[in-house]
């Protein structure tokens, strides 16, 4: 049974944030925001707070020593929510992968509710 994902509600928790080894990748024109968003110039915010990935097929946001993204706050939310990269918005609706449905409470509850309801209409096809 596939859940339905236009149920999906974030809970706001920063697990997706701290998987480490997870890559944050940056797409063309981000760094800008992203810099924008910090007060800083991008010259700065790459220096500071991207590297190249190590298939060096993008630039990915540093993490903190623990491996959580070095941009979520001591506060647990995102320093830079308003301008944060593409693969953060688009997580977990337009992309994800199995391992999601264990670590992403929001999609843990959608997984319940389709397995409490396995005749349900998915307004997802097939992952
Ligand atoms: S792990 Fe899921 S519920 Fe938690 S912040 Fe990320 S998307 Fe939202
Ligand atoms: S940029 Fe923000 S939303 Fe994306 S992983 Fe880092 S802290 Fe989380």
């Amino acid at each position: 049974m596939t859940p339905d994902l236009s149920r999906f509600r974030c809970r706001r928790c920063g697990a997706c944030c701290r998987i480490p080894g997870g890559l944050v990748r940056l797409r063309e024109g981000e760094s800008a925001a992203l810099a924008a968003a910090l007060g800083m110039d991008e010259r700065t915010f790459l220096d500071e707070h991207a590297l190249l990935a190590p298939d060096r097929r993008s630039l990915v946001l540093r993490d903190h020593a623990d491996g959580s993204c070095e941009m979520l706050g001591e506060d647990g939310l995102c320093r830079v929510h308003a301008a944060k990269p593409a693969q953060c918005r688009e997580f977990p609706v337009s992309w994800r992968n199995p391992d999601s449905f264990r670590t992403c409470p929001g999609l843990r509850a959608l997984a319940r509710e389709a397995a409490k309801n396995p005749h349900a209409e998915s307004a997802e096809g097939a992952e």
